[in-house]
């Protein structure tokens, strides 16, 4: 602005000082040529009028330097001339001054010399005998005029065009300073000029519809932050080059980076293929899906494209830990199989012998052996389907009745149901403690006895024992089923509550285990809100322990 003003300052300046020179040169130049003008016809008045007493006597004494005069006959001859010889020069009966004389007794002409820059004014007078007398003067043309002032003109226009700069400058300082100094964070408080007000009232109404926008959009940002800070989901914003805008707290330590990652390139901070392919499938379809595991967790990545006019600005991405649903997923698919399994094993069996049996194939004497296999193996399938129906509604968490149950009245329900099974082994069944009572599904709480009991006559060796313990404290009742048999090495502890994880398989097959029992028991314990726990070494024998909340 400041330039602007001083160009055009200076622009007004010099066009101003061309319009003044150009002007005094034009009252200069009619000023000299009037008052030549002037000087030239008192001149020749006065030279005709001593002409006219004296004769061309009086031309020969005077001395002339300041004009010419030529005194002419009246056929055009010269008869004297005050710069040159007469008889050197030509008739001048053409010249149109004397015409013009010799005709109405005055003329008046001027002609340019040589060059342009010099003019001769010729007025002449006819004087009484019809002789002309001429008078004439070489006067300055503008042009000359112009020429001989240049250096002056050119000295003054330097001059001008200098102060006028300076001056300029100074003016567009002066106008441009107050503009500057505006506080425009209070516009109202200014005093530069009148003609801003409007201005810096609009500028003030803008200023408060700005505040209470901020105001607004920052409540806004608060609350989006907060959200986004709480969030168990990782997220990220990418804009169209892969340079991360915002990534909230569970996506900084997912990837394991922190704030300063922002502005980054997304490489910098992941450089997995599959998630590169992820934001191309998105960038080019709008969305896509991946799975990947991160710190032996299971996270889905959920990739979608944000556009804005037809183009694309972005990339979203969120992250969920999916490991509990897939790991349902993969639970649900190996029991899937393992229940396929498991029951087509005694199908096949059953199927196998009865075709035999069909074709006649099995003598008299072997048939109580295969109609006996027919019937375990038919046995064995009712209780994988009973197991798997009782752990289906486990699974569900449907309400079932519930009532006081004494656990040492049951224990020893349970363990007499057992004491046929026991004396095959000639096991030692026992119980002690204390009875405690809890409020909880019966047949569940019996079952549970039950298949850790037999379990620990199943996995027991000869004339081993097995004992149930009740006991209870302030917060919590126990009851530990302890046997001294074959143990179980601590890497399978973890595992042995799954669905048909056994250690041995063959000797639970033998032993009739559908490998669902202690699946149930945990199952059944969680139902009632206690946990089970288990001590057992290789070899040592084993004891299940499940704590109940009181
Ligand atoms: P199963 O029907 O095979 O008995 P369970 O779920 O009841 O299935 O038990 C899972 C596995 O745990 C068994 O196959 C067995 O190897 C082991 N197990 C369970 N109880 C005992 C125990 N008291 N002593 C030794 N091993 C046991």
């Amino acid at each position: 602005m400041t330039k602007k003003i001083f160009r055009s300052t200076l622009f007004v300046a010099i066009v101003v000082l061309f319009a003044s020179f150009i002007t005094i040169l034009g009252v200069l130049y009619n000023y000299f040529n009037g008052s030549q003008n002037k000087q030239l016809h008192a001149q020749l008045a006065l030279a005709s009028t001593a002409v006219e007493n004296e004769g061309v006597s009086y031309l020969q004494t005077m001395h002339f330097d300041s004009f010419r005069i030529t005194y002419i006959d009246t056929d055009g001859t010269v008869i004297y001339d005050s710069l040159v010889s007469a008889d050197t020069m030509e008739n001048h009966a053409a010249r149109e001054e004397i015409q013009e004389a010799l005709q109405s007794g005055f003329g008046e002409s001027s002609r340019y010399s040589t060059t342009l820059t010099e003019r001769t004014i010729y007025l002449a007078n006819r004087l009484s005998d019809g002789t002309v007398l001429r008078i004439s003067v070489s006067s300055y043309t503008v042009l000359s005029l112009v020429l001989e002032l240049m250096q002056i003109l050119v000295t003054i226009f330097i001059f001008a065009v200098v102060l006028s700069s300076v001056l300029a400058k100074s003016m567009a300082k002066r106008i441009v300073n107050p503009l500057n100094e505006l506080d425009l964070d209070h516009p109202l408080d200014n005093d530069a000029y009148d003609e801003l007000s409007p201005l810096l009232k609009r500028i003030e109404t803008q200023h408060t519809q700005i505040k209470t926008q901020m105001i607004h959009l920052k409540r806004t940002q608060n609350e989006f932050e907060a959200i986004v800070n709480c969030m168990n989901e990782g997220l990220v914003l990418l804009n169209n080059k892969g340079i991360i805008l915002s990534i909230n707290p569970a996506a900084r330590k997912l990837f394991c980076t922190d704030e300063a990652c922002i502005g980054k390139d997304f490489l910098t901070v992941d450089r997995t293929h599959e998630i590169h392919i992820g934001i191309a499938t998105a960038t080019q379809k709008g969305h896509s899906e991946i799975r990947i595991e991160r710190n032996q967790r299971i996270y889905q990545f959920d990739f979608s494209r944000i556009e804005s006019d037809g183009h694309v600005i972005g990339i979203v991405l969120l992250t969920f830990d999916v490991t509990e649903q897939a790991n349902a997923e993969q639970t649900r698919r190996e029991f899937t199989a393992n229940v396929s399994h498991e029951l087509k094993t005694p199908l096949q069996s059953i199927m196998g012998s009865a075709e035999l049996i069909e074709n006649g194939l099995v003598k008299s004497e072997d048939m109580p052996a295969f109609t006996s296999r027919i019937r375990n193996e038919s046995a064995r399938l009712l209780t994988l389907i009973e197991d798997i129906i009782r752990l289906s509604q486990l699974d569900e968490g449907s309400e079932m009745p519930k009532e006081k149950v004494d656990l040492y009245c049951l224990g020893e329900e349970v363990l007499a149901s057992l004491q046929d099974t026991a004396k095959k082994k000639d096991i030692q069944l026992s119980i002690e403690g204390t009875h405690e009572t809890l409020y909880g599904v019966k047949h569940l709480l019996s079952e549970v006895l039950f298949n850790l009991c037999d379990n620990a006559i199943k996995y027991n060796v000869q004339n081993g024992f097995v004992r149930i313990t009740v006991s209870s404290d302030n917060a919590y009742i126990r009851v530990a089923v302890t046997d001294n048999g074959i143990g179980i090495a601590p890497e399978h502890h973890a595992r042995i509550f799954e669905r048909f994880y056994r250690v041995d398989k063959s000797h639970s097959k033998e032993s009739g285990g559908t490998g669902l029992g202690l699946s149930i028991v945990k199952h059944a314990v969680m139902y009632h809100g206690g946990k089970i726990d288990i001590i057992s070494e290789s070899g040592k024998g084993t004891t299940m322990i499940m704590t109940f909340p009181k």
